[in-house]
């Protein structure tokens, strides 16, 4: 998975995995009935959870409730990873949908990286531009400059800036959740801006509930359905153009 996601992000690819996203809307769906059908998918090599999908988004939910934290954040946590509808979208595998995302379009930090020798059969690391540091970025550009590698992070982040009423910290938390090199190795330090300090510790705040709440004893999704279903409700039209 790492190598092929490794070779085959590229800025082209990037640049046109987006433009198909938004071409037209590929399905007409509400939250809750995203998040069943997200559960149909039985992926056990899934690298985020061995939970069922809508098992680990009520948990990471529910882990937010238990500690008194907003509802914004709580249906934060409950959607976060509806962007592996992509898997139902004509993704190629699970290297275009999961795993930890870098930025695609300049030099890739090898030292803060899993697997960084897999990058070897990227075309983009002998490009004039592209293999150099900054790349087709400039120091302190901010991170909402750079492409980072496509996925359900930013295919999430999408639709929801333009279709939810989440705050900014909240399509933060959803953009950047798989960016392990950035928020946990602080790589690409060099293109932060100010506002992103602010950007890191909101990732930081929610990271734990995705990582840690897998633990947690199996919810019941048809017990905890009404009182989500309120909170989709306060943050989400009834039907979401995927
Ligand atoms: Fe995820
Ligand atoms: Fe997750």
């Amino acid at each position: 998975m790492f190598s092929e996601q490794h070779t085959k992000q590229t800025v082209e690819f990037n640049l046109e995995a987006r433009r198909k996203a938004f071409e037209k809307p590929r399905a007409i769906m509400g939250i809750w009935e995203a998040m069943e059908l997200l559960n149909t998918l039985v992926d056990a090599s899934d690298p985020d959870t061995d939970a069922t999908q809508i098992e680990h988004l009520l948990q990471t939910a529910e882990a937010m409730r238990r500690d008194g934290k907003p509802e914004w954040m709580q249906v934060t946590g409950l959607i976060h990873d509806l962007g592996k509808l992509l898997y139902f979208f004509g993704s190629d595998g699970q290297w275009d949908v999961v795993g930890d995302t870098f930025v695609v379009g300049c030099a890739i930090p090898t030292e803060k990286i899993v697997y960084s020798d897999t990058f070897g059969d990227n075309p983009d690391i002998n490009h004039p531009i592209y293999s150099t540091k900054y790349g087709m970025y400039s120091p302190g550009c901010g991170l909402d400059k750079l492409l980072i590698s496509w996925g359900h992070d930013e295919y999430l982040y999408m639709v929801m800036k333009e279709q939810s009423k989440l705050p900014k910290a909240a399509l933060n938390m959803i953009r950047y959740h798989s960016f392990y090199p950035w928020h946990r190795e602080r790589a690409y330090t060099y293109f932060e801006s100010e506002e992103d300090k602010q950007t890191l510790k909101d990732v930081l705040s929610f990271n734990p509930y995705d990582l840690y709440s897998k633990s947690d004893e199996r919810p019941c999704a048809e017990k905890l359905r009404p009182y989500y279903e309120g909170l989709i409700a306060k943050f989400f039209p009834e039907k979401i153009r995927w």
